[in-house]
């Protein structure tokens, strides 16, 4: 019986796990959620699951929680001191990491130098923190199990390749992650620049949430990926190529010396790579549909075009550059994002958003928490500025 605590349970990605804890009681028991304002979606998760511990944004909404739940049952926590509780409870081996974007940084970090299970969806915890996050998880024997559709394609291609051999990347010539190009694809870049939020979210293949929905529409999502990559698989940039896959039927691949060519196929359906991370090195069944190839017309590959998505480009240059460039990029992102989300700024300066701010911070070595959070900081201080600065143009 594995117990899990999961970070962001009223997301995208906490919806589809407690789907598979559903499916196996036998299996999982959940010990803490966390919520950030939801908190109808939580109690009604609450009343079902029977957590021990549930986190939401504040102390006024952790009011309005507990008339809404058994409190026998469950203990209400509040802000960044109840995630990390949550996360540290005693009886929680398995963290599913789903809070979106920076947030999620210290409750994940802090489950990695806990030695728990890590279930990695809050990609922009590891793009923050690279080096300092592996290190932390090495030391403390944490396992980190990407939960990304790709990443845990590359994992389950490695895994399989490896046998008996205690080095999965050995003989690996590159990565190929695939994208599905979002829904702007065959958009005209003329276009871009009119395109609403409702437009940009609404993704041809996965139903996410909105950030990283509008995050796979500029491409950032796979830059940022990119990035994630480089650090789970401690894998070069110039080795992760990018391959746009309209279908989203090969979740990703890895290319061998010798010629071969692995891939993970699926459907598009976030509980696939869930259930794998929540039942490895075994197997569970997750109510996915299955993949019927005969029922496929083509699966089509493409090189991405750098010019319509920079954000690929701007992701690459920032892996290259390492330190707290990726950071800056992160949180540079994550305000434009939320801008663009808000009716601020029009789809196509959030690239420009993210450019403007990593040209105007210098990149250091990300040492240590301190250093990252300041960069990010620094980040998200200036890209709200250059905001306003185009604003008033
Ligand atoms: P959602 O927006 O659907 O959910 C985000 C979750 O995080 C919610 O539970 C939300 O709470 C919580 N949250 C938001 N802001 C904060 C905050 N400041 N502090 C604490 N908790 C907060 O996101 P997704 O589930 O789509 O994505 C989660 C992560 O997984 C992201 O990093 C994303 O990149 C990654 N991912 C997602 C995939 C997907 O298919 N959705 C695929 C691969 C990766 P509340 O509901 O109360 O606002």
């Amino acid at each position: 019986m594995k117990k899990l605590c999961i970070l962001g349970s009223t997301g995208s990605i906490g919806e589809n796990t407690l789907d598979i804890v559903r499916q196996h009681p036998d299996l999982y028991r959940i010990v803490s959620l966390s919520a950030h304002t939801q908190i109808d979606k939580l109690a009604k998760q609450a009343r079902e699951f029977l957590p021990q511990v549930v986190v939401v944004a504040n102390q006024a909404l952790a009011q309005k929680i507990s008339t809404m739940i058994d409190l026998n049952q469950t203990r209400v926590l509040w802000g960044e001191a109840g995630l990390l509780e949550a996360v540290l409870h005693p009886d929680v081996d398995t963290v599913m990491a789903a809070i979106v974007g920076a947030a999620g940084l210290l409750p994940t970090l802090e489950s990695a130098r806990s030695g728990k299970r890590v279930l990695l969806a809050n990609k922009e915890a590891l793009v923050m923190s690279g080096q300092l996050m592996m290190n932390a998880a090495k030391q403390h024997g944490a396992i980190l199990l990407p939960i990304d559709s790709e990443h845990n394609a590359i994992f389950q291609c490695l895994s399989r390749s490896a046998g008996n051999n205690s080095d999965p990347g050995a003989g690996v010539e590159e990565l190929i992650l695939t994208a599905s190009g979002g829904p702007f694809l065959n958009v005209s870049v003329a276009e871009l620049a009119q395109v609403t939020p409702d437009q940009a979210c609404a993704h041809p293949n996965w139903v996410m949430g909105r950030k990283i929905s509008v995050d796979s529409a500029t491409m950032m999502n796979k830059g940022l990926e990119l990035i994630e990559a480089m650090w789970l698989f401690n894998m070069p940039p110039e080795k992760i190529q990018v391959l746009i896959h309209p279908q989203s039927v090969i979740h990703s691949m890895v290319r061998y010396i010798d010629g071969s060519v692995l891939a993970q196929l699926g459907q598009p359906d976030m509980r696939t790579p869930i259930a794998y991370g929540l039942a490895w090195p075994n197997r569970t069944s997750s109510g996915v549909a299955p993949l019927h190839l005969e029922e496929l017309s083509q699966l089509t590959f493409l090189k991405p075009d750098i010019n319509r998505f920079p954000a690929l480009r701007l992701a690459r240059d920032a892996a290259i550059a390492r330190g707290t460039a990726p950071t800056i990029l992160n949180a540079a992102n994550e305000i434009a994002v939320a801008s663009f989300l808000d009716n601020q700024i029009p789809f196509t300066w959030i690239d420009q958003v993210v450019e403007a701010t990593l040209e105007a911070l210098a990149t250091v070595s990300a040492d240590s928490i301190e250093i990252i959070m300041m960069a990010d900081q620094e980040a998200r201080d200036l890209a709200k500025k250059e905001i306003e600065r185009i604003l008033r143009k």
